[in-house]
């Protein structure tokens, strides 16, 4: 279903300087339809943020190509998602072939969003929790994607990074952010690259906003 609205959607992304193709493909894989609320379907393919309920939101597609692109990972990656929302950044990266992590601090949404992945038989690790503190049993990654907006980098998330991998995330204020590509060279040593102009809902937890 609606895959005219997906091919038309992805053509945009590629006009807009999403040049990975295996992000292009992924996102036409994935049915965005089937991450919105039923009363949001109709929209579910134009190139905006929409509600999920529970004060949250799905990104806008652009942000999610222009991410995954970001973290410039290959098929077998192992990639830690901070704020599993919908499910649908996570399912883009699984589609990739990537081995998804993800955590998610709302347990209405991380329930939801559990069933949702299973039903569609789309592997992803699932974890209700705060994010912001990462999640040590599996480090270390070969990408994070921090997909709520912070005040600062996490520590935590820096410190589970592989060496030469890349953590993403949007730090600012909460209504508007600069997408931070941070790549580890070393131990101590991080290059950091910046995307301005991101919206995202806030990162709540222990190295986040606070409630
Ligand atoms: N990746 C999601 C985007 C969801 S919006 C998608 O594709 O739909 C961001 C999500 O981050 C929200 O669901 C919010 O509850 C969650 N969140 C906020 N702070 C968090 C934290 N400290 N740890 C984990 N999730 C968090």
């Amino acid at each position: 279903m609606y895959e005219n609205e997906r091919k038309q959607l992805i053509a945009k992304l590629s006009q807009s300087g999403i040049k990975d193709i295996s992000v292009l493909k992924a996102m036409f894989n994935v049915e965005r339809h089937l991450f919105v609320p039923e009363a949001m379907i109709q929209h579910a393919y134009k190139d905006v943020a929409l509600p999920i309920g529970f004060g949250q939101t799905i990104s806008q597609p652009f942000t999610v190509a222009f991410m995954s692109q970001a973290l410039k990972i290959k098929a077998g990656a192992k990639v830690l998602e901070i704020g599993t929302g919908s499910g649908y950044q996570a399912a883009v990266l699984a589609k990739m072939g990537m081995k998804v992590y993800s955590i998610e601090r709302q347990f209405d949404i991380y329930q939801m969003t559990l069933k949702l992945l299973d039903e569609l038989q789309i592997r992803v690790f699932c974890k209700w929790g705060d994010g912001t503190i990462g999640w040590d049993e599996f480090a270390p990654y070969d990408a994070i994607i921090v997909t709520a907006g912070s005040p600062s980098v996490p520590a935590a998330l820096q410190k589970q990074l592989q060496m030469g991998a890349k953590l993403v995330i949007p730090v600012g204020d909460k209504n508007s952010q600069t997408l931070k590509i941070i790549t580890r060279i070393d131990e101590s040593n991080f290059d950091v690259e910046e995307s301005p102009d991101f919206s995202f809902v806030p990162l709540i937890g222990r190295e986040g906003w606070k409630e």
